[in-house]
C-alpha cells in the first residue's frame, strides 16, 4: 500500500508503519488507516431499507447486498462478528462446552427420520448431488448432531454433553427483510446437550439461560429473556432473548410486579373481564351496514366485549373450525394451533365461508352450524351475546354459548394486552417490542427417540437421551444492537460490538505538527491494545466528523491546529457527546482507561 502520512515530519510514517504492524492474539490488527481501508460509505440512503439498522449498516460500509437475504460481510463488520462470536465463545467454553463445526449441507434423510421435512417446508433449501442424492443446506442442525451423538455416545458416563458450533444457516425465508436482521443466509451460533435425565438436562438448560444472560449483558444490549412457544423445533419449554427496540418484530409481555415475561404468542391469560350480559331470550335485530365490531357495538348500545366474533379457520389437514373470540379480543394463532390438532390454522377465504357454512363473509353465525367450534374463554361466562345470523344486515342479541349454540371446548385463545392481568400474580402487564436474538429451548426426548439415540444407564437399562438446543443469530445480533443504538447521524455501537474503539481524527494532514502529534498517539493508542482508525485522508474537517458519526466508534479523537498549539487533543463520546480535552501527552493512557471501562 502507498505511504501517504500527509506532511508529517521526519518519523511520522515510521510511527504509523508501527501502529499498523501490531495485532491482538488473534492475529487481528488494532490500528487502520481510513484511507484504503475497504468501508465504502454512501451519502444517500439505499432505497430498499426500512430499519434504521439496515439503512445504516449499508451507508457505513458494513454490508452489501448479494441478493435477497444474502450479504457480504464488509472488514469492519467481521471485526464485530468476531467480537460477539468471542463474547459467546468465552461464555460457552467457561461452562464446558465444546466447541465443532458440523457440514452445511446435511442428507435429507436425517430430515426425514425426525419427520421435519414435512415440518419445514419450503423454508429447507433442498438440493441433489450428481448421483441424484438428495440434500438440504442446514436451517438447524438438530438431525446431524443427534446423528452424531447416536453413533459415538453410548454410556451414561460420556454425558452430560454440550457441543456447538459458528455456522452458515440457510432457511429460505418467505419474506427475507430488514438486512441480516431476517436474512435467507446468516450466522448462528448453535449449542445442543445430550444428558441422561430430565433433571440434568434441566441443569443444562439453567446454564445455558445464565451463559446467554452473560452474553447478552456483555454485549452492552437492553434485552429481556422472555417464555417462548416451541415451535418447529419442537420440544418441552422454551425462553428467547430479546433485544428491546420499538421496531422489532416481536412483542412482549411483561409484568412490572413480579417479572413475569412472555413473548405475546405464547403469553398465557388467566382472566380478564367479560361482559357477561343479563340472561335475556335470543333475539334477531336488524343491523344494516354495520359490519365492525366498533360501529355494531355503538349501534347496538352494548360494549365490544359483548359482541361475540366468529371466525372461520381451515386447518392444515383440511378441517373447517369456526372460531369464537370477544370483540375487544384479538386472536392469538400460536395458541390456536397448540389448541387445536389438525396443523396450522389459516383463516378461510370468502368463498371458502360460504361454502362451508352458507354465510356471507362477515355474516358467519355459530347458531345451527355442523362445523367444529372452539371458542376462547371469554365466551364461555357471557349470557347474552351478539352473533351474526348468517345473512347480511341481521345480528343476534342475547345469545348465550350452550344454550343458542354449542361449543364443543373453550380455550385460551387470545392475544393478551396491556393492562390484563398477570397469570402469575393478577398485576396489569405491560407490552414491548423486541427483536430474537437468541433462543433456548429443552427438546427432552423428540429426536433421540424418532432417531434412535440412546445410551446406557447405570443400572443396565437403555434410555433415549434428553437434549436441549441453544441458538443465537450472529449477524441479527448486531443489527439489532444498531437498532437499538443509533441516532440521526449514525450508529452508536456499544464498546463491545464497536468494529473499533476509538477513530483518530488529525484535522489538517497537511500540517506537519497535527500529523506528528497524530502519528505518534495512533503509535501509542495501538501500542495499549486500543482499536483505532487513523483517518489519515485528506478531506474538510466536516466531512471527516460527518463519516466519524455515520461509523460512530465510541470514541472520536480530534488533532487540529489549534489542540496542538496547546499540547492538546480533543475526546469526544459518541454516546453522550461528552467533549474533553486531554494533554497529549498522557492522552492515550487516559483513553484506553476510558475504553477498559466500558468493555
Ligand atoms: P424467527 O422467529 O425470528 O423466524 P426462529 O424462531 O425461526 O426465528 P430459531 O430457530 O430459534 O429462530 O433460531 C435461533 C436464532 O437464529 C434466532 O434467535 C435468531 O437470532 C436467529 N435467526 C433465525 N432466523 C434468522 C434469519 N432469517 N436471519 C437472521 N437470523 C435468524
Ligand atoms: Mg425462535
Amino acid at each position: 500500500m502507498e505511504n501517504d502520512a500527509g506532511a508529517g515530519p521526519p518519523g511520522c510514517q515510521a510511527l504509523i508503519d508501527e501502529a499498523l504492524s501490531l495485532t491482538d492474539p488473534a492475529g487481528e490488527p488494532y490500528a487502520r488507516r481510513l484511507s484504503g481501508y475497504f468501508a465504502p460509505t454512501l451519502k444517500e440512503d439505499p432505497a430498499e431499507a426500512e430499519l434504521a439498522s439496515h439503512r445504516l449498516m449499508i451507508r457505513a460500509g458494513l454490508i452489501r447486498r448479494l441478493a435477497g437475504g444474502i450479504y457480504t460481510y464488509l472488514p469492519a463488520m467481521l471485526r464485530s462478528i468476531r467480537k460477539l462470536e468471542r463474547i459467546v465463545r468465552r461464555a460457552l467454553n467457561s461452562r464446558g462446552a465444546q466447541e465443532l463445526l458440523m457440514p452445511a449441507v446435511q442428507p435429507l434423510e436425517l430430515w426425514q427420520e425426525s419427520g421435519r421435512d414435512r415440518k419445514y417446508g419450503p423454508e429447507l433449501l433442498r438440493l441433489k448431488d450428481r448421483h441424484g442424492r438428495d440434500f438440504a443446506i442446514g436451517p438447524t442442525h438438530e438431525e446431524v448432531m443427534t446423528d452424531i451423538v447416536r453413533r459415538d455416545v453410548r454410556s451414561f458416563r460420556d454425558l452430560p454433553l454440550n457441543l456447538y458450533q459458528f455456522q452458515t444457516k440457510f432457511r429460505d425465508e418467505i419474506r427475507p427483510r430488514f438486512g441480516l436482521m431476517r436474512g435467507r443466509e446468516f450466522i448462528m451460533k448453535d449449542a445442543y446437550s445430550f444428558d441422561t435425565d430430565s433433571e440434568s438436562a434441566n441443569a443444562s438448560y439453567r446454564a445455558m439461560h445464565e451463559a446467554y444472560t452473560e452474553i447478552f449483558t456483555r454485549c452492552g444490549l437492553r434485552f429481556a429473556s422472555v417464555e417462548a412457544d416451541s415451535g418447529a423445533i419442537g420440544g418441552s419449554f422454551s425462553h428467547e432473548f430479546m433485544v428491546l427496540a420499538d421496531s422489532g418484530e416481536n412483542t412482549l409481555i411483561s409484568c412490572p410486579s413480579c417479572g413475569y415475561a412472555a413473548n405475546q404468542e405464547k403469553a398465557e391469560l388467566a382472566g380478564y373481564p367479560v361482559a357477561r350480559g343479563e340472561e335475556s331470550p335470543l333475539a334477531r335485530v336488524h343491523t344494516p351496514d354495520q359490519r365492525h365490531v366498533p360501529e355494531l357495538a355503538g349501534f347496538l348500545g352494548v360494549p365490544e366485549s359483548s359482541i361475540i366474533k366468529s371466525m372461520l379457520f381451515v386447518l392444515e389437514d383440511g378441517g373447517p373450525v369456526l372460531v369464537l373470540i370477544p370483540g375487544d379480543r384479538e386472536i392469538n394463532l400460536v395458541k390456536l394451533e397448540n389448541a387445536l390438532a389438525g396443523g396450522r390454522p389459516r383463516l378461510a377465504e370468502p368463498g371458502e365461508a360460504l361454502a362451508i357454512t352458507g354465510a356471507p363473509p362477515g355474516f358467519v353465525t355459530p347458531v345451527g352450524v355442523r362445523i367444529p367450534v372452539a371458542a376462547d374463554r371469554g365466551v364461555e361466562g357471557m349470557l347474552a351475546g351478539v352473533v351474526g345470523t348468517g345473512e347480511e344486515g341481521w345480528h343476534y342479541t342475547g345469545a348465550r354459548p350452550g344454550r343458542d349454540f354449542r361449543v364443543d371446548s373453550y380455550h385460551d385463545l387470545a392475544l393478551s394486552a396491556a393492562g390484563d392481568p398477570c397469570p402469575r400474580c393478577g398485576g396489569p402487564v405491560e407490552v414491548r417490542k423486541g427483536i430474537e436474538v437468541g433462543h433456548v429451548f429443552k427438546l427432552g426426548t423428540r429426536y433421540s427417540e424418532a432417531m434412535g439415540a440412546r445410551v446406557a444407564l447405570a443400572d443396565g437399562t437403555e434410555a433415549p437421551i434428553f437434549m436441549g438446543c441453544y441458538g443465537i443469530g450472529i449477524g441479527r445480533t448486531i443489527a439489532a444492537s444498531v437498532e437499538q443504538s443509533h441516532d440521526k447521524d449514525g450508529i452508536v455501537w456499544p464498546m463491545p460490538l464497536a468494529p473499533f474503539e476509538a477513530a483518530l481524527l488529525p484535522l489538517q494532514t497537511q500540517n506537519p505538527a497535527v500529523m506528528g502529534a497524530a502519528a505518534r498517539l495512533f503509535r501509542d493508542l495501538a501500542a495499549l491494545g486500543v482499536e483505532t482508525v487513523l483517518d489519515d485522508r485528506d478531506e474538510r474537517p466536516g466531512l471527516k466528523f460527518k463519516d466519524a458519526d455515520l461509523l460512530g466508534l465510541p470514541l472520536r479523537v480530534t488533532v487540529s491546529e489549534r489542540s496542538v498549539a496547546r499540547g492538546e487533543c480533543e475526546l469526544r463520546e459518541r454516546a453522550t457527546g461528552k467533549v474533553t480535552m486531554l494533554p497529549l501527552e498522557t492522552a492515550a493512557a487516559a483513553i484506553r482507561e476510558l475504553r477498559d471501562r466500558a468493555l
